[in-house]
């Protein structure tokens, strides 16, 4: 035989009751002995419930009461008997202004009675034999209202003798949830009770399978309401559903598990709304192993007890759990230190207030000696249970959720088994679980992009990123999502990720924006693995670093605004990524996409010792140079071309002053340590005086002004000797003092490394203790859109990479 339980949803008027009357037609049409065993119809239990407050507080009750009845016999049957009986309750419990649990029980049964009822009555009319079962006449509990234990010898015998006496081929509709004590009051199993029920009628009765006909595909590996990537398991242990159950998965009342277990009946959890599904399948065999999902238990309150006074005491935590037990308040985490100077755990948040004053006045004479100093409550955090994690590997999920600025209040294992619990605050549990989920399961492990700058440079990157995004999804299992975009004065939000289709209509989509918008949007989202880029070239954007940070983003640049600001900023810059765990990628700070940065660092940290960097650190300049030496044209000519080829920026004076040569200078030189200002860099202006000042147009207007002068420096450089603009990091690099920043024109030798560089190519010489009199010499396209954006991209790919250990 099997039982088939259906829920309350699965019950509701329409579809749902009309689909479980065609599911049980299908069973018994093939011949299958079955048993159904059924919660309340709808939301009958909360509106029940409902209604029962609004008497209390003597709020008229009737509409609600009225609607309920109305939802509950519209299928032509009435209930006169069930409700002329909560009417009469709810009367009572309206002059009182009061209930007993009792009374509560005997009123929520009748969602029960009623739904057993129908369900029997309309089988009838299918023309299948069926009756209705209350099983306040089966089993026997204790007289624990709203949370009873049922006597499983008695109630086996009775249910044994009763099924044994119903003719064969009549269904038995009976009543999930409720239960009598031996004087016949009625009693509850607690909420979502009716599984537990059905459990026992298949361990009495011996069932081949319980069926749980639920309005879900079965058990997730996360809530798929919070988490969009969570799949569906289609196979687990008594051990890891049991597990589950104890830790908030709805479906499975706590209680369920355990009659299966010993007679070793499978549990079925399927859909009744899409009854071709194989739904999950809980057995004493699994061959998975590892974590198998992650619950959730909401709406708890944590409360800590301190004292220093306690130290060494024996006996307080007895103490603390006596009080608690006798005002029947359950517990469910607990975390102590190796004394028992201070112990947290967790409550139900309605039971918070109970807590703190049963241990106040369990300790009121030790707060007078000043041995407990306080009894603090933390209300409203919630619990993520890992059902199957290990202690060995939980440094993933731990630090998935620092990275993304979650700290657990609690922690805690499971002693007996593979489970790991963390406490948050409610407000993040949703992203923490997200968080955890992208990391266990690496189904794909979401980054989410905000990227400030619609530039070129910002403009080629979301373009490189649409068009890599499906194969760093398919190579990496990573699901990069640009989910803002944003110019100086308005923004585009999409937290699924923006499409190509959106991006287009940029202007119309976008709105006015503060930052402050930006990491809203974050936060309401919970999105997680942030990642700001900021492929602006404003002077100002380096103010929204520090907030972005602490507010969970990592950052990649491609301004170099904040590393040559003053040093005091820099330092607070890393102190603030230090403290908040963050980084900070700016490979495009020098030579574009040329892995120089990242080079020097790895030189840097692994001891080398870095003796000087000399190079041609900007593709405007170098392309000027070697053209002008390769050519018998005046200096303004070629300058002329490269204005018009659009090499320079729009006023060339920005080029030619040599100050972005020297901030890139100077950012390489901090890379080594070095605590150099800006103004400490000796730089030759390739601009003659008197045509620093004034408008641009102007400049441009008198350019052969500079032909002279170069004309005359070309000319008295020695046999086979160009020219080169170059910056140059020499001296005693091991201290800020006695190291030197240049950037200069210099004459070198037609074939040595600089000279030969042609185009607008950048080159970088390190020269190292170990590389001796060989640099080691990076050269190629330094500037550009297409090689910027790549760079950025590179530093993005970088942080992904990092969180994945
Ligand atoms: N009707 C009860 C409840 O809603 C029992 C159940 O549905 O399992 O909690
Ligand atoms: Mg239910």
């Amino acid at each position: 035989m099997k039982i088939l339980k259906f829920g309350g949803k699965s019950l509701a008027n329409g579809k749902g009751l009309e689909t479980v009357l065609e599911i049980v037609e299908q069973k018994i049409k093939k011949g299958e002995a079955i048993t159904l065993v059924v919660s309340a119809r709808g939301n009958a239990t909360d509106d029940l419930l409902e209604i029962l407050e609004k008497a209390t507080s003597g709020e008229s009750y009737l509409p609600v009461f009225e609607s309920f009845k109305t939802y509950q016999k519209a299928y032509s049957l009435d209930f006169p008997q069930e409700f002329a009986l909560l009417e009469k309750l709810f009367e009572g419990v309206s002059l009182l202004g009061d209930y007993s649990d009792k009374i509560k029980d005997q009123i929520v049964a009748q969602g029960e009675i009623i739904s057993a009822k129908l369900v029997s009555y309309l089988l009838e009319k299918k023309g299948i034999s069926s009756v209705f079962v209350d099983s306040r006449t089966l089993l026997v509990s204790d007289n624990h209202f709203g949370n009873a234990q049922v006597k499983e010898a008695i109630s086996e015998q009775k249910t044994k003798a009763f099924f044994e006496q119903l003719p064969k081929g009549t269904v038995a509709v009976v009543t999930g949830f409720i239960a009598a004590t031996e004087k016949g009051e009625t009693t509850t199993l607690g909420r979502n009770g009716s599984n537990y029920s059905a459990a026992l009628f298949a361990n009495f009765l011996q069932a081949e399978e319980l069926q749980n006909f639920t309005h879900v595909n079965g058990i997730y590996t996360a809530n798929p309401d919070w988490v969009s990537e969570a799949q569906i398991i289609r196979n687990l242990s008594y051990q890891e559903a049991n597990e589950l159950a104890n830790f908030g998965a709805t479906i499975l009342h706590a209680k369920t598990i355990i009659p299966l277990i010993s007679k070793n009946i499978p549990l079925r959890i399927l859909n009744t709304f899409n009854a071709d599904d194989a739904g999950t399948l809980i057995h004493s065999q699994t061959t998975e192993k590892g974590i198998r999902s992650l619950s959730v238990l909401e709406g708890n309150a944590l409360i800590i007890l301190e004292g220093r006074g306690l130290l060494g005491q024996v006996g307080v935590d007895a103490r603390i759990f006596r009080a608690l037990a006798q005002r029947n308040i359950s517990v469910s985490i607990i975390s102590q230190g190796s004394s028992e100077r201070g112990i947290g755990f967790l409550v139900a948040n309605q039971d918070a207030e109970k807590a703190k004053k049963a241990l106040e006045e369990e300790f009121e004479s030790d707060f007078y000696t000043k041995d407990v100093s306080e009894v603090s409550v933390v209300k409203n955090v919630g619990v993520i249970s890992i059902v199957g994690q290990d202690m060995a590997t939980f440094h993933k999920p731990y630090n998935a959720l620092i990275r993304n600025q979650i700290i657990p209040l609690l922690i805690n294992n499971a002693v007996t088994g593979n489970n790991v619990s963390v406490v948050v605050y409610n407000h993040q549990l949703q992203k923490a679980l997200n968080v955890i989920h992208g990391e266990i399961f690496s189904i794909s492990k979401r980054v989410n992009l905000v990227i400030f700058g619609r530039g070129t440079v910002g403009g080629t990157l979301v373009k490189q990123i649409f068009e890599a995004q499906e194969a760093i999804l398919l190579r990496k299992n990573i699901s990069l999502r640009i989910v803002a975009v944003a110019n100086s004065a308005k923004c585009l939000f999409n937290p699924k990720g923006i499409t190509t289709n959106e991006y287009q209509n940029f202007e119309t989509l976008s709105q006015s924006y503060q930052l402050e918008d930006v990491i809203n949007f974050a936060k309401k989202h919970h999105l997680e693995n942030l990642i700001a880029v900021d492929a602006t070239a404003s002077k100002t954007f380096v103010e929204n670093y520090i907030p972005l940070i602490e507010n969970g983003f990592d950052l990649v640049s491609a301004n170099k605004i904040a590393n040559t600001v003053s040093y005091d900023f820099y330092q607070k810059l890393r102190r603030v990524l230090k403290e908040n765990q963050k980084q900070y990628l700016y490979e495009t700070n020098v030579g574009a996409g040329l892995p120089l940065i990242d080079t020097i660092k790895l030189l840097h940290l692994s001891g080398e010792n870095i003796t000087r960097i000399k190079g041609i650190f900007s593709g405007t300049l170098s392309y000027l140079f070697n053209t002008f030496s390769d050519s018998d044209k005046p200096f303004s000519e070629v300058l002329r071309t490269a204005i018009d080829s659009g090499y320079t920026e729009p006023d060339p004076r920005e080029d030619l002053c040599g100050n972005d040569v020297g901030r890139k200078l100077l950012i390489l030189a901090r890379e080594l340590d070095l605590e150099n200002e800006f103004d400490q860099i000796a730089i030759q202006n390739l601009i003659p005086e008197h045509l620093r000042e004034g408008k641009v147009e102007e400049f441009l207007s008198r350019l052969n002004e500079f032909d002279s002068d170069y004309q005359e420096i070309k000319e008295g450089q020695e046999p086979n000797h160009v020219l080169r603009y170059v910056g140059d990091l020499h001296g005693d690099l091991s201290r800020t003092e006695t190291s030197r920043l240049e950037v200069k024109l210099v004459s070198v030798p037609k074939d040595s490394a600089l000279g030969q560089v042609k185009g607008a190519d950048s080159i970088f010489e390190i020269y190292t203790e170990s590389y001796g009199n060989h640099p080691i010499v990076i050269q190629g396209a330094g500037a550009g859109a297409a090689v910027t954006a790549r760079g950025i991209f590179g530093d993005i790919l970088r942080l992904t990479e990092r969180d994945r250990n």
